[in-house]
C-alpha cells in the first residue's frame, strides 16, 4: 500500500462515519455547558440594603450630614449646593422631586410611609 492511497483512506473516514448515521453532534455540546455551572454573583450585594440614612432620607453612603469626609468627593465632582451646605444631587431643598426620587429607591422597610 503506498503512503497517498493510507492519507486518502484517512481523509475519507471521518466522512464516512458521520454520513453513515454517525452520533449528531449535538449531544456532545449539551454536555459541555461549562457557563451555566458558574456561580453568579448578586449584582446588588445585599450589604446594600442596610445603606440607608432614615434621619436624611439618602443612602448612608452617601450621606455627607452623617460622614463629613464624603464632602470633599462631591464637592470636587462640582455636585454642591453651598445654600444648604449639601450635595446638589441630595439637595431637597433646591430640588423638591429629589425626595420622592431617593424615596423610591430607598430599601424595603427603611422608609415609614
Ligand atoms: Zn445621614
Ligand atoms: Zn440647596
Amino acid at each position: 500500500m503506498s503512503p497517498r492511497v493510507l492519507s486518502a483512506l484517512l481523509l475519507v473516514l471521518p466522512f464516512a462515519i458521520t454520513s453513515c448515521g454517525g452520533e449528531p453532534r449535538q449531544p456532545s455540546q449539551s454536555t459541555t455547558t461549562p457557563e451555566q455551572k458558574k456561580p453568579v454573583a448578586p449584582l446588588v450585594p445585599k450589604v446594600e440594603i442596610h445603606d440607608w440614612c432614615k434621619e436624611h432620607g439618602v443612602p448612608e453612603s452617601i450621606c455627607t450630614r452623617c460622614n463629613a469626609s464624603l464632602a470633599a468627593g462631591f464637592k470636587k465632582k462640582g455636585d454642591w449646593c453651598d445654600k444648604h451646605d449639601l450635595p446638589d444631587s441630595q439637595c431637597f431643598a433646591c430640588h423638591p422631586g429629589l425626595e420622592a426620587e431617593f424615596k423610591a429607591k430607598a430599601p424595603k422597610g427603611a422608609v415609614d410611609k
